[in-house]
């Protein structure tokens, strides 16, 4: 995923606090983020708003030493990318886990933590993130 990508990503505001994509009930396709039209049906899919499923399975992980601004005191923390099951990945941080149990693999569920205020354009604030379950 490119930077940009992320960047953008992390200001869909919606998706970020409830974790709702789309589905498109022509093809029976759940996406993440959310898109205006399925690139499966064109102008034949039939898109609803979902709620993405609350549970994953971590695809890679990285920690983190030097973090965003807003962040710094955070480090290390380990952000993740998970699969949710349903063909859709997210990126997420990954809290309350004993580092030992942060692997390729694990199954993860997802928390709601306090989001951090800052005005720093840039900065990421999370709505959810996931613990290993
Ligand atoms: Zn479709």
């Amino acid at each position: 995923m490119a930077d940009n990508a992320i960047a953008i990503h992390w200001r869909r505001y919606p998706e970020r606090y409830l974790l709702r994509g789309c589905h498109c009930e022509t093809c029976k396709t759940d996406f993440f983020p959310g898109r205006l039209f399925c690139p499966n049906c064109r102008r034949k899919g039939k898109m609803v708003s979902k709620e993405m499923p609350r549970t994953g399975k971590i695809v890679s992980f990285t920690e983190v030493f030097v973090g965003p601004i807003g962040f710094q005191h955070e480090t290390p923390y380990f952000l993740a990318l998970i699969d949710l099951g349903n063909k859709c990945m997210i990126l997420s941080q990954i809290v309350d886990s004993p580092k030992e149990k942060i692997k390729t693999g694990a199954q993860v569920k997802k928390v709601f933590r306090k989001i951090q205020d800052t005005d720093h354009e840039g900065a990421i604030a999370y709505g959810y993130k996931f613990k290993v379950s």
